[in-house]
C-alpha cells in the first residue's frame, strides 16, 4: 500500500527548524555566489547567473515572499559595489544593477508561483490520496498511515474494528445512489461522535469503515464497538422514509508494540467474515478463526482432486410419516471422506465452496449420485422420495434447468419422486429471480421445498406465491418444542399456516419420541431426526429401513445411533 507524498512533503516544509536551515543555507549560497563572481572577475562573466540557484530555492521553501525576497538580496550583492570588471575597477551602471535585480525578484516571484501553486496541487492530490471521494473521511491509505503511525508509539494496546453496513446495496438499489451517500454521511456523523480526539473512522470499501481505536484494549474495544452498533440502529430518515442499517463487526486488537498494519487489517477481516457468517454481530479475532480459515482454504482448493478420485459420498436420512412410520423419502447429505481429516462434514466446506462455482460441480455430482441410488432402490420395489439440497448459487447456473432433464430422464425415475430442498433464506436472498426460476424447475416435475424454514426472515405474503410443495420446519424450533411455549406457538402456526397453503410440512431435527408425537398431534405430516434415524451410509440405512418396516403400522420408532 502506497501513499504518494510530495517531493518536499508540506509537513517539511512548515518545520520551523528546516525553515531556519534552509534561511542558513539560501544567505550562505548568496554570500558565496557574491564572493564567486568577485573572485573570477565581476559581473561581465557568465558566474552572475549562479545566483539563480539560492533563488530557486529560497522560492521552493519560502514560496513568491522569500523569492522575491532572495531576488532582491542577489541583486544588490552584485549590485552597486561588485564591478563590472575587477581587473579595471569599472563601476556598473545604475540601470544595469537595477534591472538585474528587478529581473532576479520577478524570477523569484515567478518561481514562487509556480512552487506554491505545484505545492496546491500536490497537497490536493495527497488529501484525495488519504480521503474516499464520496464520503469525504479518511481511506485505507489513511488508516494504514494511523497503523503505521501507531508502531513508534509507547506500549498501550491497539484495536482496529472493520464496520460492515449489511444491508447499504439494497438500500442503493431500492432508493438511489444519492440515498446511500446520505446514510453513510449519517452513519458516520453518529460514529464520530463516540470517538475521541486520538481515534479515528475510515472509510474501506463502499459498505465498509475502520475505526481505529489507540490505547483501546479487546474487552473495551469489545463493548465500545456493542455501543456504537445499538448507536446506529435507530433509523435514518432518507427520502422520507425511515431507514434502519444492519451492521456487523470484526475486531483485532494487539499490544502496541506488535502492530503490523496488514496483519492487523487480515485478522478484523477473518472476525468480520465470521461475524457475517454466524448470529454474532460484533467477533473479536481469535488464532483459532485463523486456522480454520485457513483449513477451509486448504480444503476448496482440494475438491476438485477429492471429485475425481472419489472421495465424495453420501449419507441419506429416512423421513418418516408422523401418522403411520412410513418412511416416505430420504434426504442426501454430502459428506467428504478425506484422507487426512477424516469425514468432513458439509457445513465446513459448503459455505466456502458456495462463494466459488466449485459448487456447481458439487451439485451436479450430488444429483447424479442420489438419482443413482433412487433407481436401484426403485428397482428394489421402494418408492420413497429422493431430497437433495441446493444451494442459491445453483440457480444462478445456466443449465440447471437441462442439466437435471438429462439427469432424470437418464435415471427413468419419475420426478416427481426428486425433491428439491432449497433454504429459506436463499429463496428470500434474491426472490425475483428465485420464483421464476422455482416456476421453471417445477415444470420439470420435480417438487419443491423450503428448508430450514423460520430462520430466513421470509415474508408470508411470498409464500403464498412461491411454487413450493414442502414446508421443512428448522431444527432449532423442534430442540426444545416440548419445553418452550413460543417455539410450540412458532411451530403451530406454521403448521396451520403450511396446511393451510396445501403444503405438506417436514419437521427436521427429532431426538425424542415425545417431539415426534407433539408434532403429530400438531398436524405435522413428516419428520426427520436422529430419533427416527441419523444420517447414514447406504448399507447402514437399509438395514435401519429394514427394521423399521419389521415393526409394521406399529409405529414405536425406535432410535438408531450409528453413522
Ligand atoms: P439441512 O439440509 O437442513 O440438513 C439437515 C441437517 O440436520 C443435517 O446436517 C443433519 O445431519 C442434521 N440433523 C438431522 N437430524 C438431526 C437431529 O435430530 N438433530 C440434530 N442436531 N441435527 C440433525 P448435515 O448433514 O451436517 O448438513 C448440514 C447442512 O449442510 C444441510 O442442512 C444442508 O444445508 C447442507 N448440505 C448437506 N448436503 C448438501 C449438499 O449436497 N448440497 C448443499 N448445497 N448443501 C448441503
Ligand atoms: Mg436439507
Ligand atoms: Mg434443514
Amino acid at each position: 500500500m502506497s501513499v504518494s507524498v510530495p517531493i518536499i512533503p508540506q509537513s517539511l516544509l512548515t518545520r520551523p527548524g528546516f525553515r531556519f536551515a534552509a534561511a542558513i543555507l539560501i544567505t550562505s549560497l548568496i554570500a558565496v555566489v557574491g564572493w564567486l563572481v568577485f573572485a573570477t572577475g565581476g559581473v561581465k562573466f557568465v558566474f552572475s547567473h549562479s545566483m539563480y540557484i539560492p533563488i530557486i530555492l529560497s522560492a521552493a521553501v519560502f514560496g513568491i515572499r522569500g523569492g522575491i525576497l532572495a531576488g532582491l538580496v542577489g541583486g544588490l550583492v552584485l549590485g552597486p559595489f561588485m564591478p563590472i570588471d575587477t581587473a579595471t575597477g569599472e563601476a556598473q551602471a545604475t540601470i544595469n544593477w537595477i534591472y538585474r535585480t528587478g529581473f532576479f525578484a520577478l524570477i523569484g516571484a515567478l518561481c514562487g508561483m509556480l512552487m506554491s501553486s505545484l505545492h496546491r496541487q500536490l497537497e490536493i492530490v495527497r488529501h484525495q490520496s488519504l480521503h474516499d471521494s464520496t464520503s469525504g473521511i479518511p481511506n485505507k491509505n489513511a488508516l494504514f498511515q494511523h497503523l503505521s503511525g501507531a508502531r513508534q508509539g509507547s506500549e498501550t494496546p491497539l484495536s482496529l474494528a472493520i464496520f460492515n453496513l449489511n444491508n447499504y446495496f439494497d438500500i442503493i438499489n431500492t432508493l438511489s445512489v444519492e440515498a446511500g451517500e446520505e446514510l453513510l454521511g449519517g452513519v458516520i456523523r453518529r460514529v464520530k461522535n463516540a470517538l475521541s480526539d486520538s481515534e479515528a473512522v475510515c472509510q474501506i470499501q463502499a459498505d465498509q469503515f475502520a475505526i481505529f481505536l489507540p490505547g483501546v484494549d479487546k474487552a473495551t474495544a469489545l463493548e465500545r464497538c456493542a455501543d456504537m452498533r445499538e448507536m446506529l440502529k435507530p433509523s435514518f430518515p432518507l427520502s422520507g422514509i425511515p431507514v434502519y442499517v444492519d451492521t456487523c463487526i470484526g475486531l483485532a486488537s494487539c499490544p502496541h508494540d506488535d502492530v503490523v498494519p496488514l496483519e492487523l487489517m487480515q485478522k478484523a477481516n477473518i472476525a468480520l467474515d465470521r461475524a457475517r457468517g454466524s448470529a454474532r454481530a460484533v467477533v473479536a479475532f481469535e488464532p483459532s478463526l485463523a486456522r480454520i480459515s485457513q483449513e477451509q482454504l486448504a480444503l476448496l482448493g482440494e475438491i476438485p482432486a477429492a471429485l475425481n478420485e472419489g472421495h465424495f459420498l453420501l449419507h441419506y436420512q429416512p423421513k418418516v410419516g408422523l401418522e403411520n412410520g412410513e418412511v416416505t423419502g430420504v434426504e442426501a447429505l454430502l459428506r467428504w471422506n478425506h484422507p487426512v481429516r477424516g469425514l468432513v462434514p458439509p457445513e465446513s466446506f459448503i459455505p466456502q465452496t458456495e462463494k466459488t462455482g466449485l459448487i456447481h460441480d458439487l451439485t451436479r455430482w450430488v444429483i447424479r449420485t442420489a438419482l443413482r441410488q433412487l433407481a436401484e432402490w426403485e428397482q428394489r420395489g421402494h418408492s420413497f422420495s429422493m431430497a437433495v439440497n441446493l444451494s442459491v448459487q445453483n440457480f444462478h447456473e445456466a443449465d440447471l434447468l437441462s442439466f437435471l432433464r438429462r439427469q432424470i430422464s437418464d435415471s427413468g425415475i419419475d420426478p416427481q419422486r426428486l425433491e428439491l430442498e432449497i433454504t429459506e433464506s436463499a429463496v428470500m436472498e434474491d426472490i425475483a429471480t428465485t420464483v421464476p426460476l422455482l416456476s421453471s424447475l417445477k415444470q420439470i416435475g420435480v417438487k419443491l421445498s423450503i428448508d430450514d424454514f423460520g430462520t430466513g426472515h421470509s415474508s408470508l405474503a411470498y409464500l403464498k406465491h412461491l411454487p413450493v410443495d414442502v414446508l421443512k420446519i428448522d431444527r432449532t424450533f423442534i430442540r426444545g418444542l416440548t419445553r418452550d411455549v413460543a417455539d410450540m406457538r412458532i411451530v403451530s402456526g406454521a403448521i396451520l399456516m403450511a396446511n393451510g397453503l396445501g403444503l405438506v410440512t417436514v419437521a427436521e431435527g427429532i431426538e425424542d419420541a415425545a417431539t415426534a408425537s407433539l408434532l403429530r398431534q400438531m398436524g405435522c405430516q413428516v419428520g426427520q431426526g436422529y430419533h427416527f434415524c441419523r444420517p447414514q451410509p447406504v448399507q447402514d440405512v437399509e438395514r435401519w429401513m429394514r427394521e423399521w418396516n419389521g415393526k409394521g403400522a406399529e409405529f414405536q420408532p425406535t432410535p438408531v445411533h450409528s453413522g
